[in-house]
């Protein structure tokens, strides 16, 4: 059987053709989407999905999310004394989907089409495809997102020359992408986008917007330690979420006995997004001037990514491409269901052609540098010099300063990625600049980085004051496994113990229990405290009947007081 895959930086979903509609295959806890979250337990045994995505907190040493946006680079992440590939984590998701489906229908699944970013470099796309043989899968055929999005839309289905765009908003992400359909192949026309807008720039809006509110009571708690920052990351988002359903909800943070809210409504809501609403433009125009085409020759606007449920994304969309876009398609499960389109067609050998862009830098590249806020200097900043998505071959230049009086070097270090602090993002490389000594800031240094198609970045430093010039060379490709490593991982992803799956829905009980008693203090924490010994002790009793029925108990509680705080 070949399944449609889409292998989503937050979620993943799995889906199967059956009765001539792509349909979707939910997981042991009955979910269509599981988490792309990876953890080793207490035992060192794997999980994947809700269970791993609430230990995030709780477990951060030994749980990995977000391993989506390194595919392709040779960074490993570490999950207690083990490191991983990239490849190896999907894997693991992949290989948790897979069963689900072989669960589902009792055959097994041989063969997957996998959707990728219209954006992924050769090497990631790579990584994709070895990422599913290290989970077990033949991956012949990748399909682009957008493409996959067209397909569960029936776009293919046209018999004349269409060209759309695909607008989409995830949980931290934001890609457009133009397409067209001719003589039966789609090509991405372009695409653009920006890393750092989802839902959860939405979510950070909105807690601001409460907790200023807040400012003159002194009662009000601290909003900086962990377990705070992550309930009103919980409440803002079932706030948005609400506020898609009706006019107005109701922001509420409780503790201690105390107590505080805020009403807010779609104007409000609209009010505190202005500028994330006006940053989903620029990559719309850019998409839109890359493929030299106007709004009024697209044939088709397509909403994908859970953040298109809002009704200001919606509102904006319309007004934006002066029509109602196409939207009756759940976005979260749309690339799943055409990833399953693409793989039914290929069973029939009718698997529709993409022409695919690979032409772009894949990541942002740049340097570190020192950021200065007030009267303090903060190192370690990161300062992009090639934005990802840039089609190649580009160069680009940024000019910086000496920092120190007299100072006779500077240190030009090189990163890879996207996160706002080097730490996050991958060394690539340095060099040590001489420079004449002067006061602080009046030696300047242009350095500027040029990435050519073979994926080789050159970057080269020129200190105008004493018309020097300095080179260094990298080759950027050891994101690719040799097939000698790959045959060693698969052997070492065959030594993993995989945390036995009846008992998956009791263990993403626990892990959630856990977390909330993290998050919460007093009576609340006490509570919850009781509910896990009492739980600890039903599982105990391998009493079948009445562990379900605690966990069934246990669980409405917890939803209860997810959804509005007890106290
Ligand atoms: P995705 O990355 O496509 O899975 O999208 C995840 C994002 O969609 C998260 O930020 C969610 O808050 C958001 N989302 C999911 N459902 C809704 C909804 N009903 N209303 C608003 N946002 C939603």
């Amino acid at each position: 059987m070949i399944v449609g895959i889409d292998l989503g930086t937050t979620n993943s979903l799995v889906a199967v053709w059956r009765d001539e509609a792509p349909q979707l295959v939910p997981n042991v806890l009955g979910s269509v989407l599981t988490p792309s979250v990876v953890g080793l337990d207490d035992q060192g045994q794997v999980l994947v999905g809700q269970a791993a995505r609430e230990r995030l907190q709780t477990h951060p040493q030994l749980t990995a999310a977000l391993f989506k946006r390194h595919m392709g680079s040779a960074q490993e992440i570490a999950l207690g004394k083990r490191k991983f590939r990239p490849e190896e984590l999907s894997a693991l998701v992949l290989r948790s989907l897979k069963e689900d489906v072989e669960r589902a229908f009792g055959e097994p699944v041989e063969e997957a089409v996998i959707s990728v970013p219209a954006y992924f470099s050769d090497a990631q796309r790579k990584a994709t495809r070895i990422a599913g043989e290290l989970a077990g899968l033949k991956v012949e055929k990748l399909v682009n997102e957008p493409t996959a999005a067209a397909l569960a839309y029936g776009v293919h289905q046209k018999d004349k020359e269409t060209s759309f765009l695909v607008f989409d908003l995830g949980g931290g992400t934001f890609d457009v992408s133009i397409l067209e359909l001719f003589e039966g192949v789609m090509e991405v026309r372009a695409s653009a986008g920006d890393n750092f807008l989802g839902g959860e720039d939405f979510d950070t809006a909105l807690i601001q917007h409460f907790v200023s509110s807040q400012r003159q009571d002194k009662h009000f708690p601290d909003v900086n330690v962990p377990g705070m920052r992550n309930r009103l990351r919980c409440e803002a988002e079932r706030v948005r979420h609400a506020l898609g359903q009706q006019p107005t909800a109701t922001f509420s943070l409780a503790q201690g006995g105390r107590q505080w809210e805020l009403a807010i409504s779609q104007d409000d809501l609209q009010h505190v997004s202005a500028s994330l609403l006006e940053r989903l433009r620029g990559p719309v125009e850019r998409a839109l001037r890359d493929a030299r085409i106007r709004v009024a020759d697209l044939n088709e606007v397509l909403l994908v990514g859970g953040t298109t449920r809002m009704p200001l994304i919606r509102k904006l969309a319309t007004t934006l491409f002066g029509r109602f876009p196409a939207m009756h398609i759940n976005p979260d499960e749309v690339v799943a269901l055409g990833a399953a389109v693409q793989a039914a067609l290929k069973q029939r050998a009718a698997a529709l052609e993409e022409v695919v862009l690979t032409d772009v830098c894949p990541y942002t590249l740049g340097i570190e540098t020192v950021e200065q806020f007030g009267r303090v200097l903060e190192s370690g900043h990161y300062l992009p010099i090639i934005e990802r998505n840039c089609v190649v071959p580009v160069s680009r230049v940024k000019t910086i300063q000496t920092l120190h009086d007299n100072q006779t070097h500077v240190l030009v270090k090189v990163f890879q990625g996207e996160s706002r602090l080097v730490k996050d993002n991958i060394a690539l490389g340095e060099l040590s600049i001489p420079v004449p000594a002067r006061p602080a800031g009046e030696v300047e240094l242009d350095v500027r980085f040029t990435y050519d198609n073979n994926g080789i970045l050159e970057a080269e430093v020129k200190v105008p004051a004493s018309g020097e010039m300095h080179h260094l060379v990298i080759e950027n490709n050891p994101g690719v496994l040799a097939p000698q490593e790959v045959r060693q991982r698969l052997a070492a992803l065959a030594q993993l113990k995989v945390h036995p799956r009846d008992q998956m829905v009791n263990t993403t009980l626990v892990a959630r229990l856990e977390r909330l008693y993290q998050e919460h203090l007093g009576e609340v924490r006490e509570m919850l405290g009781n509910m896990a010994g009492s739980f600890q002790q039903a599982l105990a009793s391998q009493d079948v009947e009445c562990i379900a029925q605690m966990r069934e108990s246990i669980a409405h509680r917890l939803d209860e007081l997810e959804r509005s705080p007890w106290q």
